[in-house]
C-alpha cells in the first residue's frame, strides 16, 4: 500500500451519508434564501490575490497565515478564495452592476485556508453564504439574519444555536473606539501576544478577536465599543434589533463580537453552538458599508453571511435516504429489450428504476430485495407488478406503471 496517493491534509471526500448531509445542506440553503429574494451566483475559485490582500486586512488571519496564494505560470499572483464575500463584491463591479441595486446574492462551493486540520476545521472546507448589496437601511441586516435563522432551523439545529449580536458602529464611533483601545492596551503591551502587538499599531480592534489565551484575558476587561457609539450608531442598532424581533429571531447582545476581517462596520453576528468544541461558530457576517469602494468601485452599502457546511452537517440528523428505486426483472434473456423499453419509461417519467446488469431473474429478485427495493417489475409474456414487502402481485401494461409507481 505504500504507492497509494493520499489526499492532501486538511481534505475530505464527501461519499456517502456524509455527502447527502452537506448537500441536504446546500439544497435547504438554495430553497429558503430563494424564498427571500436572493440569486445564486458562481464567482471563480481563485482570484487575483489583491482581491483578497487589499480587503480581508494586513492583519488578519486569514492574509497573515491562511491564503493559498501562488503565482501562476504566467507570473501573476493568484489566490484560492479563502472566503466568499469578496469575489461577490469584484463580481458587482466588473459586472457592472453597482448601478443595478439591491442585488442579493446567494453563493455556495469551496473554500481554502492553510489552518491546523481538527474536528470542523480542514484547509479545502465549503460555505453557503448570501450578500445583500445596496440597501443601507437595518432592516436589510434584519432580513439577511432571518434567513440564515430560518436555514437553521429547518436545519433542525436552530435549538441547539444562539445569535449572538453586537455593533461596531459607523466610522466616528470606530475612530472614538479605537483612541480607547490603544490606550488601554498600550498599559499592557508587553502582556500581548506578538500578533496582537502588531495588531496595536495596525487594527486595535482585531486584538478583541484574538485566539491567544493571554490576548484574551485583557480583552475581557477592554473598554466596550458601547462607550463610544454616536447617536446614529445607536439608532441603527436599535431598529435593527427591534426588526430581529418582528422577525421572530432570538438574539443575544455581545459586546465581544468583532469578527475578524477588517470590512465590518455597524453590525456583527455570529450564530454559536456549545455541541462542536471550540469550533463553535456556524454562521457568522456582518455589514460592510466600505468594501466596494475599497475594491475601486463606488460606495455601495453590503451586508450578508456565510456559514460552514462541514460544522453544519456535524449537527443535523442523518437526512432521509433517497428514494428507494424499483427493480425490473427480465424474466428471461428474450425479455431483456422490452424491459430496457419499461426502464426508460419510467426513468422518463420520474420514477426512480434499476435493473441488475447480470443474471437469472431468482438472482436479480434476490438482489433486488437485498438492496431494498419496494417493488419489482416482473418482465415476462405478462408483467406483473410485484411488491416486495407483501409479496402481492398484479397483472399490469407497460403504459400503466409509471402512474401505479409515481409517488404522488
Ligand atoms: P473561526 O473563528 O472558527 O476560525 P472564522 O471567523 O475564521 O472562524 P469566517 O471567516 O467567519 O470564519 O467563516 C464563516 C464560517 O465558515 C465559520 O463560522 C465556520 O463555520 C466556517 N469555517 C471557517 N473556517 C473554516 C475551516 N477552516 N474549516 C471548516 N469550516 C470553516
Ligand atoms: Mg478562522
Amino acid at each position: 500500500m505504500a504507492n497509494v496517493l493520499q489526499p492532501v491534509r486538511g481534505t475530505r471526500d464527501l461519499i456517502g451519508d456524509d455527502a447527502a448531509r452537506h448537500f441536504h445542506v446546500v439544497e435547504t440553503a438554495r430553497r429558503i434564501t430563494a424564498l427571500y429574494g436572493f440569486s445564486e451566483w458562481q464567482t471563480p475559485i481563485f482570484e487575483d490575490t489583491k482581491v483578497f490582500s487589499r480587503t480581508l486586512g494586513e492583519t488578519s488571519d486569514v492574509v497573515t497565515k491562511e491564503m493559498y496564494t501562488f503565482e501562476d505560470r504566467g507570473g501573476d499572483s493568484v489566490t484560492l478564495r479563502p472566503e466568499g464575500t469578496a469575489g461577490v463584491c469584484r463580481a458587482l463591479i466588473t459586472n457592472g452592476l453597482t448601478q443595478t441595486l439591491p442585488q442579493k446574492v446567494f453563493y455556495t462551493g469551496p473554500m481554502f485556508r492553510y489552518e491546523r486540520p481538527q474536528k470542523g476545521r480542514y484547509r479545502q472546507f465549503h460555505q453557503i453564504g448570501v450578500e445583500l448589496l445596496g440597501p443601507a437601511t437595518p432592516l436589510a441586516d434584519a432580513e439577511v439574519i432571518a434567513a440564515g435563522w430560518q436555514i437553521l432551523n429547518e436545519l433542525g439545529i436552530a435549538k441547539d444555536v444562539v445569535l449572538h449580536i453586537n455593533t461596531l458602529g459607523d466610522v466616528a464611533s470606530r475612530a472614538a473606539y479605537r483612541a480607547k483601545l490603544v490606550e488601554y492596551f498600550s498599559k499592557f503591551v508587553n502582556e500581548l501576544s506578538e500578533d496582537s502587538k502588531l495588531r496595536l499599531e495596525k487594527n486595535p480592534l482585531r486584538i478583541l478577536d484574538s485566539k491567544d489565551e493571554g490576548d484574551k484575558k485583557l480583552v475581557a476587561d477592554a473598554p466596550q465599543m458601547q462607550e463610544c457609539m454616536t447617536d446614529e450608531a445607536k439608532a441603527f442598532y436599535d431598529s435593527l434589533l427591534n426588526y430581529l424581533t418582528a422577525f421572530g429571531v432570538p438574539h443575544q447582545h455581545n459586546p465581544h463580537i468583532v469578527r475578524g476581517l477588517d470590512y465590518y462596520n455597524h453590525t456583527a453576528f455570529e450564530f454559536v453552538t456549545n455541541a462542536l468544541g471550540s469550533q463553535g461558530t456556524v454562521l457568522a457576517g456582518g455589514r460592510y458599508d466600505g468594501l466596494v469602494e475599497q475594491m475601486g468601485g463606488p460606495a455601495v452599502p453590503g451586508v450578508g453571511w456565510a456559514a460552514g457546511i462541514e460544522r453544519l452537517s456535524m449537527l443535523i440528523a442523518e437526512p432521509a435516504r433517497a428514494a428507494v428505486p424499483v427493480a425490473i426483472i427480465p424474466m428471461g434473456a428474450v425479455y431483456e429489450h422490452a424491459s430496457l423499453n419499461i426502464l426508460r419509461l419510467l426513468r422518463v417519467r420520474n420514477v426512480a428504476a434499476e435493473i441488475g446488469y447480470s443474471g437469472n431473474a431468482k438472482k436479480r429478485l434476490e438482489r433486488a430485495n437485498k438492496a431494498g427495493a419496494v417493488f419489482a417489475v416482473l418482465v415476462g409474456e405478462d408483467i406483473k407488478l410485484k411488491n416486495l414487502a407483501s409479496g402481492e402481485q398484479v397483472d399490469t401494461t407497460p403504459e400503466a406503471l409509471p402512474g401505479l409507481l409515481q409517488t404522488p
